[in-house]
């Protein structure tokens, strides 16, 4: 007769109940809250099991603590207790600032048809791991670190802003994914807000308005990205209030992006603009010197590539416009790098760099895109505010205006005036055309690239 140990007889036993779990609760609950247990001390009538961090250990102990207790009790009703600790280290992984949930190894198959089509893809890399706070972003970090970890809403809506490139995106994909592991019962929609709109026009084509109103209503948590994209659209805008409304009015969580405040926002209506004010509004702020640097070094050590301080310090220094430009930057140290095979000195920085540092110098203003654009069609200057609408000046002011608002940081109203005193939805509709034309004309689109090449250098 073979003795068995108490420890492989506990052994067996967790593995028969991992089983059962997995039966009762399903794949999803099971990968993101239960797998993560595992057995911890081994004594006659005590079990303890580990959770990597306090937010598993609670929801485990909440919803699955009664059935784990039964599920023991049935394999040794001499187990008096059960205990779960949190143990930061015990799942391998690095403990962070702020304790996350568990990952799953395995790319999750939840049950997401519903979404189908409807959602924007979620990229598993922007996640609240790989995203480096500081001052400028912290504020913003902790909102959607507190939306991804309550059941109800703390604040609805949660409207994060600001400029390109400082982390809304990224944010945004981190709390989506973040509830979709905290809460797999909940259905998470996510999508930018261009596609908001391209499916509400769709719907209205196909007559599907109705299924479109269902399934928007239907969600536990709507995230919109970007929604100054919905600036102008009267009828998007209503139907997004509806949806917004509908959400809010239920308790479900309604969490949006924008460049600017709802206050600084053109074009929106006054509803719209106050119902997206009502909860938290979090901004992310232009960087500073202290998390450039931060997020170099961190992302230094992604790519795999060892950087001497001075050039992150360097990089840091004179690359100031937002993360985006940081990252390009790194990958191109990291190219120069690995095509040269030595090591990147303060110098090859500098050259590697040139055509960056110059952009992130140079501020461009309306009047020399003015000048520019007005040189490039070889119309007078001064048709860029005049009230002139034939198509021969009106095509090269609307580029300009275009460029204004891609190549500056000024509002529409504030482009409009410098155009002769014209209107934001002037502007707006300028900057829509050219979208639109340049898409689908390679001849107007290369005229554009050459004419910001010129303005960049
Ligand atoms: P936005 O949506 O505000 O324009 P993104 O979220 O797309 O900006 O961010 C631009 C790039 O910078 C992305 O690759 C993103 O991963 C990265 N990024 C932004 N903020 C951070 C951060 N705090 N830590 C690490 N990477 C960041
Ligand atoms: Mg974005």
């Amino acid at each position: 007769m073979s003795v068995v140990s108490l420890e492989e007889r506990r052994n067996a036993e967790w593995a028969r109940i991992r089983g059962r779990l997995r039966a009762e609760f399903g794949d999803g609950v099971f990968r993101s809250w239960l797998r993560p247990l595992t057995l911890k001390a081994v004594e006659d009538e005590a079990i303890t099991l580990c959770v990597p961090t306090r937010f598993v250990r609670d929801r485990v102990s909440t919803l699955y603590g009664d059935r784990l207790k039964e599920l023991w009790r049935a394999e040794d009703d001499t187990i008096g207790t059960i205990d779960i600790h949190v143990e930061p280290e015990h799942a391998g992984r690095k403990p962070s600032l702020v304790a996350a949930p568990p990952q799953p190894e395995v790319e999750s198959e939840r049950d997401d048809a519903w979404a189908d089509g409807v959602a924007s893809p979620l990229d598993p890399k922007l996640s609240f791991d790989n995203f480096v706070v500081g001052k400028p972003n912290e504020f913003a970090y902790a909102a959607c670190m507190r939306a991804a970890e309550t059941e109800a809403p703390a604040f609805n809506p949660l409207f994060l802003y600001g400029g390109v490139g400082l982390g809304k995106t990224h944010l945004m994909h981190a709390t989506a994914s973040a509830i979709r592991q905290n809460f797999p019962e909940k259905r998470v929609l996510y999508l930018t807000a261009e596609k908001f709109l391209y499916q509400f026009i769709h719907a209205l084509r196909a007559q599907e308005t109705v299924a479109f109103k269902e399934l928007f209503r239907s969600v536990d948590v709507l995230m919109v990205d970007d929604v100054q994209f919905l600036c102008g659209r009267d009828a998007t805008q209503e139907e997004f209030l509806h949806t917004f409304n509908a959400l809010v009015d239920q308790g479900r969580q309604v969490i949006v992006s924008a460049d600017t405040s709802p206050t600084d926002m053109d074009g929106l209506e006054e509803r719209v603009r106050s119902r997206l004010g009502w909860g938290l509004v979090v901004e992310l702020n232009p960087t500073n010197y202290e998390l450039r640097l931060s997020i170099l070094e961190a992302k230094a050590v992604l790519l795999g590539l060892k950087l001497d301080e001075r050039v992150l310090e360097f990089v840091a220094q004179r690359i100031t416009t937002n993360i985006r430009e940081l990252e390009g930057a790194l990958n191109r140290l990291a190219a120069y790098a690995q095509l040269g095979g030595r090591q990147i000195t303060l110098e090859t920085a500098q050259e590697a760099l040139r055509d960056l540092l110059r952009a992130s110098e140079r501020r461009v203003s309306i009047e020399e895109i003015q000048k520019h654009v007005a040189e490039h069609f070889n119309i007078r200057l001064a048709d860029m505010s005049s009230p002139r609408r034939a198509r021969a000046v009106a095509r090269p002011r609307q580029v300009a205006m275009y460029l204004a608002k891609h190549l500056t940081s000024r509002s529409l109203p504030e482009i409009g005036r410098k155009f002769g005193g014209r209107d934001h939805t002037t502007v707006m509709h300028a900057i829509r055309k050219i979208e639109e034309l340049s898409a689908a004309d390679n001849v107007l689109a290369e005229d554009i690239r050459l004419i910001r090449r010129v303005l960049e250098n």
